[in-house]
C-alpha cells in the first residue's frame, strides 16, 4: 500500500487568475480603488518593535474597532484571515451533523469544497428560473445553512425579512449569512444576532474596503456562537491575524467617509454599466453587488471571454453547473476600465 492511500485528497477551490502583467482585471471582484491614504500613514508610522511580540488573538484594536463600528460586543466579534478563513472555521465548528447542510445550487464555489474537506454532507438547493433563492426550500430538516446575501455569482440580494424567516424556521441549526458583498446594496442582518443566537453574519474587507490583499474577514454572532468558533480556532492556530494587518485594517475602518465614497462610486458605475450592457443585448439578474452576472442573447460566453482576454480584459467564467455556462461574471472596475470593456464589446459585437 502506498502512503498516498492515507492522504486526505481534495479537489480544491480554484481562484480567479492573478496575471503578472497589467490588465483590466474584472475577474475576481476586487475593488478598483486603493484603500484610504490613512492606511498608508498608519503603516509608515508603524513601530516595528511591536513585531517582537505575538499579536492579540482577537485582532486587538481591529477587533475592538469592529465591535464599536457595528455596535456589538467584542465577544460577539470574530476576525480571520479573509472571510474564507472565517467561513472555513465556521464550517468546521458548526456543521457537525449527519443531516446535510443546505446552500443554493448556484453560489460561492468554495462551500462544497469545505463541505467535502470536512466530510460534511450537503445539499445544493435548487433556485427558481430567475436564480432566486426560495426561502421555503430552507425550512426542512438540515445540519446547517449557508446563504450569501447578495448571492455570488448572481449578485441578487434577498430581503432581510426573508432571511429572518429562514433563521426563524431553523432554531436547531446554525445559519451563516455570507455578506461579502452586502455594502454594495443589500441590507445586512447583523442586528438580528441579538435576537437569534444561531445566526452568524460573515463580512470582509476584501471588496467594499479595498483590502483583498490584507486578508481581513470578520464574523458577528451571539457570545455563545463566537466562543465555539474561537474554541476551534484556538485548537488550530490562535495567531491568525498579524499585527501589520491589524494596524492597516483599523486605519481603513476609521476612514468611514472614504469607504462610503468608494462604495457609492462603484454602485454608480454598476448602474451605468447595466444600461450599457442592456443596450448591447446582454441580460442579467439585477445585481446589488460589485459585479454583474451577464449572458449575451446570441454570442457564447466563452467567445467573449477569450476575445476580451486577447484585449487584456479579464472576466470570470464558470463552466459548472451547466445552467450558468453561458454567463460571464464582470467585476465593476473604475469608470475608465468599464468604458474600455464597453468599447471592446461594441467592437466585438459589431455595433
Ligand atoms: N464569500 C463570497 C461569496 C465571496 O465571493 C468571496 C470572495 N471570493 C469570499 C466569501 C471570500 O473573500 P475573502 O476571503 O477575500 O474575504
Amino acid at each position: 500500500m502506498s502512503w498516498e492511500a492515507n492522504v486526505r485528497q481534495v479537489i480544491p477551490y480554484v481562484p480567479g487568475e492573478q496575471p503578472k502583467k497589467k490588465v483590466i482585471k474584472l475577474n475576481t471582484n476586487e475593488n478598483p480603488y486603493p484603500p484610504s491614504q490613512k492606511v498608508k500613514k498608519a503603516l509608515e508610522d508603524f513601530d516595528i518593535d511591536k513585531l517582537r511580540l505575538y499579536p492579540d488573538v482577537n485582532a486587538g484594536e481591529l477587533g475592538e474597532g469592529l465591535a464599536r463600528y457595528y455596535n456589538v460586543l467584542p465577544e460577539q466579534t470574530f476576525v480571520g484571515v479573509g472571510s474564507d478563513d472565517v467561513l472555513a472555521t465556521a464550517f468546521l465548528t458548526f456543521f457537525n451533523s449527519d443531516k446535510p447542510i443546505l446552500f443554493p445550487e448556484i453560489t460561492y464555489s468554495f462551500y462544497d469544497v469545505w463541505a467535502n474537506l470536512y466530510n460534511i454532507p450537503f445539499k445544493q438547493v435548487e433556485m427558481d428560473e430567475n436564480f432566486r433563492i426560495r426561502k421555503e426550500d430552507y425550512y426542512g430538516e438540515n445540519g446547517g445553512i449557508v446563504i450569501p446575501n447578495p448571492n455570488a455569482p448572481t449578485g441578487l440580494a434577498k430581503d432581510p425579512g426573508d432571511i429572518e424567516d429562514i433563521i426563524r424556521h431553523n432554531p436547531d441549526s446554525v445559519v451563516i449569512i455570507d455578506e461579502a458583498y452586502v455594502d454594495f446594496g443589500a441590507t445586512s442582518v447583523l442586528p438580528l444576532i441579538n435576537k437569534y443566537d444561531n445566526l452568524l453574519v460573515v463580512q470582509t474587507f476584501s471588496k467594499s474596503r479595498s483590502m483583498a490583499g490584507a486578508r481581513i474577514g470578520m464574523a458577528f454572532g451571539s457570545k455563545k456562537l463566537i466562543k465555539y468558533l474561537n474554541d476551534v480556532k484556538f485548537s488550530i492556530n490562535s495567531y491568525t491575524m498579524n499585527i501589520l494587518t491589524v494596524t492597516a485594517g483599523k486605519a481603513m475602518l476609521d476612514d468611514d467617509g472614504y469607504f462610503k465614497d468608494t462604495v457609492e462610486k462603484i454602485v454608480a458605475t454598476r448602474e451605468r454599466v447595466k444600461k450599457e450592457l442592456k443596450a448591447l443585448d446582454f441580460e442579467f439578474p439585477d445585481s446589488k453587488s460589485n459585479f454583474i452576472f451577464a449572458r449575451h442573447k446570441s454570442v457564447p460566453a466563452v467567445d467573449i471571454l477569450n476575445a476580451a482576454r486577447e484585449e487584456g480584459i479579464y472576466l470570470r467564467h464558470f463552466k459548472k453547473p451547466e445552467r450558468i455556462n453561458d454567463y460571464l461574471r464582470i467585476s465593476i472596475g473604475t469608470d475608465e476600465e468599464m468604458d474600455s470593456l464597453v468599447d471592446f464589446l461594441k467592437g466585438f459585437l459589431g455595433r
